[in-house]
């Protein structure tokens, strides 16, 4: 394992802002990680586990600590472990990156996650929040997750009820954060399953089709719709230099939703909603931003709004992480004002 000290932390990240690590590593193997676990608990430093990051603001002065960076590699050949009811178990290194894994479940034939396809990151980082699009989430799918828990300093598989899986969220970003360096996760798929087609994007993509799309299909289709919006990462893009989505769907009770629907149609306006959970509304965000005055390539200084997508904002060339936070705050603070709702940002915020 080899520990480097002042490791810039921006070309690491897909908004490209932020400052330096004090110490960065790294690791490919499990002993390694727990070696720099031991590294920074030893010398009283402060640990970030970094992924691809792809849903990160790192702080102009960076990271006072360590920061590991996971490269744990390895898909493990599903013909080994071949399960009932056609369900294949892939067990994937936390390192790999996401849209390899589901490239290869799909040329496998293997359904249940082709409409993740080109989400950005790594394996590692998919159980954090969730990961989800067009009508799937890993959690349908993640059987486990192996883990170095460093609490109690010991390697630990964590079965999918363990996990706590929410609409973004589970309790590596919650309420165990920090406590878990995710080694690998564990993907339950079924070979020869039919594509999930739920979302409206795919169904309109696929409506002249005469035969039902096939999962290569489905991923193409989904990379491609994701390109037409800046999600899918392309060299030259500007408007990819984001992290994504930057804002949560925020989820309302029917009491705020009601508000919210009669204060829209008051305004002349449809609020586009999707029933959630427990009586509740999930309101999109995209809407709310672009329905106070930020529309599709907004400006603020070498910040902006992606011109392709409402909900990313993105680094126009040079921006420090205090740029994007400032326009992050000037849409909260106008969605606010206008909707009465306070949107809540997706990506985490190191070191600030
Ligand atoms: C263009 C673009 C499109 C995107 N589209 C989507 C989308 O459709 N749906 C969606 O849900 N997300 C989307 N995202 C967000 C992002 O890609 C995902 O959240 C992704 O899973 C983050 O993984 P990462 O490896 O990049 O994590 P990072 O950004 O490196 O880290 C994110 C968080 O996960 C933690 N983490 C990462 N790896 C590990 C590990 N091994 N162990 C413990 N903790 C870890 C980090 O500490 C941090 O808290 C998009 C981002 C971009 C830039």
């Amino acid at each position: 394992m080899t520990i480097q000290e002042d490791v810039p932390l921006a070309p690491l990240t897909t908004l490209q802002v932020g400052g330096r690590a004090r110490y960065f590593a790294e690791l490919r193997r499990e002993d390694e990680v727990r070696e720099a676990a031991h590294f920074a608990k030893t010398r009283g430093l402060p640990l970030f586990v970094l992924g691809g990051g792809s849903n990160v603001v790192i702080a102009d002065c960076g990271w006072p600590g360590l920061v590991l960076r996971i490269a744990i590699g390895g898909i493990t050949s599903p013909r080994a472990k071949e399960a009932p009811g056609n369900a294949v178990l892939f067990s994937v290194g936390a390192g790999v990156h996401w849209d390899d894994f589901v490239a290869q479940a799909v040329a496998q034939n293997c359904a249940g996650v082709e409409c993740l396809s080109g989400i950005p990151g790594s394996v590692g980082g998919t159980p954090v929040q969730n990961v989800g699009a067009y009508g799937q989430e890993v959690s349908d799918t993640i059987e486990s997750v192996r883990a170095l828990d460093l609490k109690e300093d010991r390697i630990v598989v964590l079965p999918k009820p363990a996990c706590g899986f929410r609409y973004r969220a589970s309790i590596f970003n919650s309420t165990e954060r920090s406590r878990y360096i995710i080694l690998r996760v564990n993907y339950r798929l079924k070979r020869g399953g039919a594509p999930s087609l739920k979302y409206a994007d795919l169904q309109r993509h696929f409506a002249r089709s005469k035969t039902p799309p096939s999962l290569a299909e489905t991923r193409a289709a989904v990379r491609e719709i994701r390109r037409s919006k800046g999600m899918l990462i392309v060299p030259g893009d500007d408007d990819c230099r984001s992290a994504g989505s930057f804002f949560k769907n925020p989820v309302l009770g029917f009491e705020q939703f009601k508000g919210l629907a009669e204060r829209a149609a008051s305004k002349g306006l449809d609020i586009p909603s999707y029933a959630a959970l427990d009586a509740q509304h999930k309101i999109s965000a995209a809407w709310l931003v672009e329905h106070s005055g930020f529309s599709k390539g907004y400006a603020r200084g070498a910040a902006g709004i992606s011109h392709k997508h409402a909900l990313a904002l993105i680094n126009r060339g040079d921006a420090k992480a205090s740029d994007v936070v400032g326009l992050k705050d000037e849409i909260q603070s106008g969605v606010q004002e206008i909707w009465g709702v306070r949107l809540e940002p997706e990506p985490v915020f190191v070191g600030f």
